[in-house]
């Protein structure tokens, strides 16, 4: 439904975009996740025709649009800041884009009321938009966007003005809608939750490049790049050397896959490094001796930070119940052993 090929954009002499392809298949919900600044707003608005990409293509249902003027490409756009026209009531909102495509304003209407329904306002159509709570404006706003039916719906972070409670609910709410009617989505957020729990696949981006394109648990599970193992989820960072396929680092030896012989930075997730037992004796190969210099229970998880006999410091975390089992408590002496580290034999710079 959406190919875009090597967009690039340029504001003056900075770079906001360059070199950027991927894919979104039909019905489809792809996120563009990355920090703030990073590019994916002007990639949007590219794919949406209201910015002028300076070189690459913007493919739509299998034809290059790249030179379609915006109102002819049929796509829905929720911003998160897309002001409801504050003069016109609920239901005038919705049918407004109707009424400017020519439908009767008596169809408009009843469409917007049945879109009303289906965002589950029901009943609301005669309040204004400032008797209306956040969550329920960017309703309205997405209600507004699916009315001409596009087959194209593009957000960008639609969510990001609300509380945390409200977004996890429309979070699980478009997610629905979504699927329901198969309309093909590209999701902008800078918020990883977000995208992960959202997105049938997500595409990272970074300082106007594409560091990574996967579904959501390849990314975690896999990172493509150093950036990628920083920015998802929460780590441990290592550096050592890659000899003969495995990293020394802390006094151990870790698998490094097949990242190439030389200093190396390792990226080792807080749930991966595991308290083997109280340290007694002599610790084996692959374990290394620690102090749980603190243990904090947060919810269902223990969070503990251990202090390594050279000093470093790693964080770990694993089940409340689990450490409870092991008798774990702050000042004991354990064994600790790391999994799953990944392995980065290239300059670093965040
Ligand atoms: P994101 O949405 O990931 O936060 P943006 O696409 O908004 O990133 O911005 C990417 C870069 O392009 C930023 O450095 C931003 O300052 C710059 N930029 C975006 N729009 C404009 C513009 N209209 N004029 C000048 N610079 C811009
Ligand atoms: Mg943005």
């Amino acid at each position: 439904m959406i190919r875009v090929e090597g967009l690039e954009k340029r504001y003056g002499s900075a770079v906001a975009v360059q070199g950027v392809s991927f894919e979104v298949g039909e019905g489809e919900l792809v996120a563009l996740l990355g920090p703030s600044g990073g590019g994916k707003t002007t990639v949007l608005r590219m794919i949406a025709g209201l910015e002028t990409p300076d070189r690459g293509r913007v493919f739509l249902r299998g034809v290059d649009a790249t030179d379609v003027p915006v109102q002819a490409r049929q796509i829905g756009f929720v911003f998160q800041h897309y002001a409801l026209f504050r003069h016109m009531n609920v239901r005038d909102n919705v049918a407004f884009g109707l009424e400017v495509a020519g439908t009767p304003r008596a169809a408009a209407r009843k469409k917007a009321e049945a879109l009303l329904e289906t965002v589950q306002l029901p009943g609301l159509g005669d309040r204004f938009p400032a008797q209306l709570s956040g969550g329920q404006r960017q309703r309205v706003a997405l209600a507004r966007a699916l009315a001409p039916e596009p087959s194209i719906l593009l957000l960008d972070e639609p969510f990001g003005a609300l509380d945390a409670k409200v977004r996890l609910e429309l979070r699980a709410w478009l997610r629905r809608l979504q699927r329901e009617r198969g309309v093909t989505c590209v999701f902008v957020t800078h918020d990883q939750d977000e995208a992960m729990e959202l997105a049938d696949r997500v595409v990272i981006v970074s300082r106007g490049r594409v560091e990574q394109i996967g579904a959501p648990a390849d990314v975690y599970d896999r990172p493509a790049t150093a950036f990628v193992a920083s920015f998802i989820g929460t780590s441990n960072v290592l550096t050592g050397v890659v000899r003969e396929g495995k990293l020394e680092t802390l006094g151990m030896e870790l698998s490094a896959g097949d990242a190439r012989e030389g200093e190396a930075q390792a990226f080792v997730r807080h749930h991966h490094v595991e308290v083997v037992g109280r340290a007694e004796g002599v610790p084996a190969d692959g374990i290394t001796q620690a102090t749980i210099a603190r243990l904090a229970r947060v919810g269902w998880l223990a969070k503990l930070e251990l202090v390594l006999p050279d000093g470093g410091r790693l964080q770990a975390e694993l089940p409340r119940d689990r450490a409870d089992a092991l008798g774990l408590a702050e000042g004991q002496s354990v064994f600790v052993s790391l999994r799953d580290a990944s392995v980065f034999v290239e300059d670093y710079v965040i």
